[in-house]
Order: structure tokens, then sequence, then C-alpha cells
């Protein structure tokens, strides 16, 4: 993204990639905000993608019905929207963007980095040649080796593991989404038009290994009759899932340097939709270039990334601690089984259109105050006070 923009202003671009076309490990999830994003780059209706129509969400544990969410609901807003397409045909679309906008595309793996001149340039090395440059953007993902030298590596705590299975020949309109018992984190099955990306995502704690997780979701592919005709294909890959402190140290940019993406830790740690704030950092990082001299451009963007995207992933971190309790996990497939408002601010919420922030203030807009209550229990447990009760009793609705 970063290469198409740049490429487009007129700056000389070397895109260093080795791996094009590729398959990476990742639901392949769009949704509508990262859609918009990427419309004038990619004509996302020319490529094999499954449009989706439907959410089933199923409780925790191995009993209880899913709640089956249409996604293309006439009360929701017409931006929330979920497409999913594979990765080899998603990443090459945007590499070709960037070649035809005038960005040259350097097929080797890159050993290292230093700036030179005082930070002046930077020397990106590969295994073949040097190349000089007045900017490195490191987009090179959560093993970052622009991030591990400019920056400081992702510690375990940072770093969420996901692990499962392409499923071939399986395919679907509806995604399905399940909270796990076992540790918090969830699974889902993301449909491609001629395989289904199946996995379930947890902190890197010393208890999760990926064959952990793997066995996890063989264990739900085989309970859905999924593994009599597929080939399977495993994966695992890490996720960065950081609930940014402005105190964290984690710098995204200096001198000479940036870093976008999963190499910045920019996922959303409660859904780990990444796609579009790696497309949306890209975007800013070629604003800043275009816009300031290359001195100013990393500081300039350093600073929207902390006043804009951190906030919210601070917001998704918070809520995530709650958010795959079994308890919560069950609450939720009931409230979006009782309740069309739910629904509509969960399909608002899946397609990226309604951020954490003002989420609690919609949630309460719905009116639905025996869920409302209900999930204060299970929020704060015995903590439940008098004082809890007394604010979403009827009589007191309208200071809530
Ligand atoms: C299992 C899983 C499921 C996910 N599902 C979703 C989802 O459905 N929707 C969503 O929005 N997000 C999802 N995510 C997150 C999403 O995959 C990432 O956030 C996103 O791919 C980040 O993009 P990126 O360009 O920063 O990094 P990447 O997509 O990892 O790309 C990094 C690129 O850098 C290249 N590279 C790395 N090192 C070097 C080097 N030394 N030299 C040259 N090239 C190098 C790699 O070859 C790669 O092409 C998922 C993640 C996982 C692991």
């Amino acid at each position: 993204m970063a290469a198409v923009r740049l490429a487009r202003a007129g700056v000389a671009v070397s895109l260093f990639d080795p791996t094009h076309p590729r398959e990476k490990p990742c639901g392949g999830g769009l949704t509508g905000r990262a859609l918009a994003l990427v419309s004038d780059v990619v004509d996302i209706a020319a490529l094999p993608a499954v449009v989706v129509k439907s959410a089933n969400v199923e409780p925790p544990g191995p009993h209880g019905a899913a709640a089956a969410v249409p996604l293309i609901d006439r009360g929701a807003t017409p931006a929330s929207s979920l497409v999913v397409l594979s990765r080899a045909v998603f990443d090459r679309a945007l590499v070709d963007a960037a070649l035809h906008a005038g960005a040259r595309l350097i097929a080797e793996k890159v050993t290292g980095v230093r700036l030179i001149d005082s930070g002046a340039s930077a020397l990106v090395s590969t295994n073949r040649t040097e190349h000089q440059a007045t900017v490195v953007l490191g987009a090179d993902g959560a093993n970052s080796l622009v991030r591990k030298t400019f920056s400081v590596p992702f510690s375990r705590q940072q770093l969420s593991v996901a692990a499962g299975f392409f499923v071939h020949g399986a395919t679907s309109t509806a995604i399905d989404i399940k909270s796990m018992m076992r540790q918090p984190g969830y699974l889902w099955s993301f449909p491609r038009p001629d395989h289904l990306a199946i996995g379930i995502c947890a902190p890197a704690t010393e208890r999760t290994t990926s064959t952990d997780l793997r066995q996890q979701s063989r264990a739900w592919i085989r309970s859905h009759d999924l593994d009599r005709d597929g080939r399977l294909e495993p994966y695992a890959w890490p996720i960065p899932s950081i609930g940014y402190k402005s105190s964290d140290g984690n710098r995204s940019a200096g001198r000479g340097w940036m870093l976008l993406g999963d190499a910045a830790g920019l996922v959303d740690p409660l859904t780990r939709e990444g796609i579009y704030y790696a497309l949306l950092s890209g975007q800013w990082a070629a604003d800043a270039l275009t816009s300031r001299s290359p001195a100013d451009a990393p500081l300039a963007y350093q600073r929207r990334l902390d006043a804009e995207i951190r906030p919210e992933l601070v917001r998704a971190a918070a809520l995530g601690a709650m958010f795959f309790t079994p308890a919560f996990s069950s609450l939720l497939v009931d409230a979006l089984q009782e309740s069309q408002a739910i629904r509509r601010v969960f399909v608002d919420l899946v397609g990226g259109v309604q951020p954490y922030r003002g989420l609690r203030r919609r949630l309460l807009g719905t009116r639905q105050w025996a869920l409302a209550g209900r999930a204060m229990r299970v929020a704060i447990g015995p903590r439940f006070t008098s004082t809890m009760k007394r604010a979403i009793s009827p009589r007191h609705q309208g200071t809530v």
C-alpha cells in the first residue's frame, strides 16, 4: 500500500520481497473499512473472493446452539461487510498495483539494514546486493528484521499464536466463530472460494503451543464433518497483540526508518484484525513522506499512530480480558439470539464500522437492560453491588 501511494506520487520505490505469490497464514477477512481503503488500488470484485452472508457464533463448550447472524442486514450500516480472500491472491494484486504505479520489485530477502551518513541514508542488504535509500519502511511482518534492528523485538507477552488448517475442497458463505474454554481467544472458520481457513488464536503464554491449538482446531473440524473430503494443510503463525501504553517504549519510527502493519504491532488484540491497520499505516507512511521532508516524516507518522490507532488498540485490549471468558461468550450468544439491536451492533463490529470508542454508549442505546445487567454481573462478578443494580434498574434508566 505504501509502495502504491509513494510510486503514484512519483517517488522511486524498491519493494523487497522474494515470496510472491504466496499464501500467508491468515483468515483473509477484509472488513468494510479495509475494502474502502483499497478501493482505488485493487479491484476486489475481479478477484476470487467470498462475500460473507452470515456469522454463526457458537457458545463455548461442546453444547448449545449457535446464534446465526445475517451480516448483510438492512439495518446495519452499508459499509459493514466482510469479504474473504486468499492472501496469495490479495497480496499479489497489491504487489501488481505497486508495480503498475512504477515501483520496482526486488525479489530478494533482506538480510540487514543500517543507517549511514549520520542517518541521512539507509543501506539495505540482501544475499546478493546492497541498495541505498532515503528511508526504509519495514512492512516485514511479525518477525520484522527492521523492527529488530531499529526498535525492540516483540516480547512473548506481546504476541498471540494462531494455528489451524486450510481445509481444501470445502467452502461456505458463512463464517463460524467460537470462544474456547481451554484458553482465552477464539476459533474461526473463514470461507474462501475453494477452501476454508480455520484456526484458533490465543496469547503466546508458556502453556499455549501451536500443536495444542491445531489439535483443538482439528477436533472442531471433525465435529463439523469438514474433514471427510477436504485435504488439511496445517499452518501456525504469530500475531502481535499489544495493548499499547504510552510508556511501553515501542517506537515505530525514527530518522531513516518506519514500521508498518504487524511490524509496528498494529493488530486489534481482540479480533486480531490486522489487514486494515497494515493498509492504513502504509497509506499514512506515504502521506508523511509526500507531505514532509524525509527527516520530519517519521515523527509525524509516529504521532499519527499514537493519536489515532493506539487508543483503539488499548480499548480492544481492555475489553479482551473479559470478552473471552466462558461466561461472557455465552452471554454474547444469548444476546445475539435475543436482540435484533445487538445483532446490528455486532454486524458493524465485524465489518469494522463500529469502533470501540462509542461502543458502550451504542450498546446502552439499544436499551437491552436485562442483557446489560447480566453483562455487568459477568464483568464484575461478586462485586455486583446494589449501586450497580440501581444503575440499571428501570427507574434510573435515563441516567445510565
Ligand atoms: C492465522 C491468522 C489469521 C489472521 N486473520 C486475519 C483476518 O482474517 N483479517 C485480518 O484483517 N487480519 C488477520 N490476521 C492478521 C494479518 O494476517 C496481519 O495483520 C497482516 O497480514 C499484516 O500485514 P503486514 O503486511 O504487516 O505483514 P505480512 O502480511 O506478514 O507481510 C510481511 C511480508 O514481509 C515479507 N518479509 C518478511 N521478512 C522479509 C525480509 N527479511 N526480506 C524481504 N521480505 C520479507 C514477507 O515475505 C511478507 O510478504 C491474521 C493473522 C494470522 C496469523
